[in-house]
């Protein structure tokens, strides 16, 4: 059967590499012990990624520490031999952002602190949809519009605050 949303999910999801304007449609495991976690990558970068990460495999942990920290001028961290697989996973993995340049793998964007804000005002919490959004305006208007508080200030105020809060995320706030 035709899936048309996981369609549209390979489609628009870009190539995690900076920069790169492809479409990410090959995942690639971040490391190894955590099996829902993926880079997204154009097939250039992902068979890219895949060729260093096999490189990085072949290296023992000591030639990965070593290549790590290359760049990293009189600070070599002496490593106990028996390195935990997560920790050399880490390892591959910060060996593989500085191949393929510094930041080049994007990091998830941080929520801007007034979308936080708004979403606070409104009791939501990230992440939402736009018709979350507006089912809980329309909760809160129910309970802070002026006309059924008396005209409370308190209420009058909250009310305001919750309409710009509104307002502002149909605008500025994108839940992915
Ligand atoms: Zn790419």
């Amino acid at each position: 059967m035709y899936n048309y949303k996981q369609k549209k999910e390979t489609i628009t999801r870009p190539c995690d590499i900076a920069g790169c304007t492809n479409g990410g449609e090959h995942r690639a495991p971040k490391n190894r012990h955590s099996s829902n976690e993926y880079y997204w990558f154009c097939l250039p970068h992902v068979q890219d990624y895949n060729k260093k990460w096999n490189y990085f495999q072949g290296m023992s942990a000591e030639e990965i520490d070593n290549f790590r920290d290359d760049a990293v001028t009189g600070h070599r961290p002496t490593w106990n031999h028996q390195i935990p697989p997560q920790m050399r996973d880490k390892m591959i993995r910060d060996g593989l952002e500085k191949l393929l340049g510094d930041g080049a793998v994007k990091t998830k964007p941080r929520l801007p602190p007034l979308v936080k804000k708004a979403l606070a005002k409104m009791e939501l919490e990230h992440p939402v949809d736009k018709k979350q959004i507006k089912k809980q305006y329309k909760t809160l208007v129910k309970l802070y519009h002026p006309d059924v508080n008396n005209n409370d200030k308190i209420a009058e105020e909250r009310f305001k605050e919750i309409t710009e809060s509104y307002k502002y995320l149909l605008e500025n706030y994108c839940a992915d």
